[in-house]
């Protein structure tokens, strides 16, 4: 088996886009399975007591391909002699915006030879182990999307652990991803609180801005047939031809997810970890989603800053 036959779909762009939900609703397919935001893995891993449900509804130490992902990545560890806390150190030096912005060589010097063969070594096997979890799988989901620390991800899960990989970027209306924002972090609506973050919504603004144009610069690394560009009011208003589009870009049919457009549930058999929370209800694509009421303000700013790039 060689590296190369490792094939993931990456979800790029900003949070609050719908990559949950895409990631979701492209796990139906029975080619793919959805893996969720695996960039967080580790850092969970390393802390227990962050909150987090996988989308199956249990606990993810409790789901049977979750435990089995993180048992396997114990093992590995133990075997290797290196810590989970380093390598969570490591991922964050080689995936970290500034390597996709500068892309400096020198990082590679500054990491042992040993940390980033660890590196590839853990890649592959929590891609494999996802693979392993769905009988028939050819493709990984990972809704990692352009983070901060995980922006360059998807030019290190090729260069440096030999992916076969496919990046859809999602951008959603600025607009409406502020009136998002300003309902607070996913994080505490999951728990129920208030936000606590100041000037969110121009943060918000400000992020949308640097994150889809990181996903440009990401567009002219990779070549033209790995990387498509989808909007989310597209995929919630015609899925039809958005799922016809995507089908044709990652070589696989389209019928299955034809068939699950006209299904109720879509979280059977799902173990989507980290993203929006939503994966813990039963979701639908629904054009209704594409419409978030965003005060006047907002909308402007919004206007203002991001008009070069809407
Ligand atoms: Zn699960």
């Amino acid at each position: 088996m060689t590296e190369k036959t490792i094939k993931a779909i990456y979800i790029a762009g900003y949070g609050r886009s719908g990559s949950t939900l895409l990631d979701i609703y492209l796990g139906q397919h029975p080619d793919l399975v959805s893996g969720g935001e695996l960039c967080n893995l580790l850092a969970w891993v390393n802390d227990k007591t962050r909150f987090q449900l996988c989308a199956c509804g249990k606990k993810v130490e409790d789901c049977l391909v979750w435990g089995t992902v993180i048992k396997k990545i114990a093992e590995l560890a133990k075997k290797e002699g290196v810590s989970l806390i380093q390598l969570e150190e490591v991922r964050r030096k080689l995936e970290n915006r500034r390597e996709l912005f500068l892309h400096r060589h020198s990082v590679q010097d500054r990491i042992a030879k040993g940390y980033q063969e660890f590196y590839k070594k853990i890649q592959q096997e929590i891609f494999s182990q996802l693979l392993h979890s769905k009988a028939g799988a050819k493709f990984v989901i990972d809704s990692s999307k352009t983070v901060a620390h995980s922006a360059a991800r998807p030019m290190s899960l090729v260069n440096n652990c030999g992916f076969d990989l496919r990046v859809i970027h999602l951008v959603r209306d600025a607009r409406s991803v502020v009136g998002s924002a300003l309902k607070g972090r996913n994080r505490d609506l999951e728990r129920g609180k208030a936000s606590s973050v100041n000037y969110i919504g121009l943060r918000a603004a400000l992020n949308w801005l640097l994150t889809n144009l990181g996903c440009d610069i990401l567009q002219h690394k990779l070549t033209k047939s790995n990387f498509i560009r989808v909007r989310y009011e597209d995929l919630v208003g015609y899925p039809g031809v958005v799922s016809k589009k995507l089908g044709d870009f990652i070589g696989v049919s389209v019928n299955p997810l034809l068939t699950a457009l006209r299904r109720e549930s879509w979280l059977e058999e799902v173990h989507t970890f980290g993203g929006n929370r939503m994966r813990l209800r039963s979701i639908q694509l629904d054009k209704k989603k594409g419409d978030v009421a965003t005060p006047l303000g907002y909308r402007l700013l919004c206007t203002v800053l991001c008009w070069p790039i809407f």
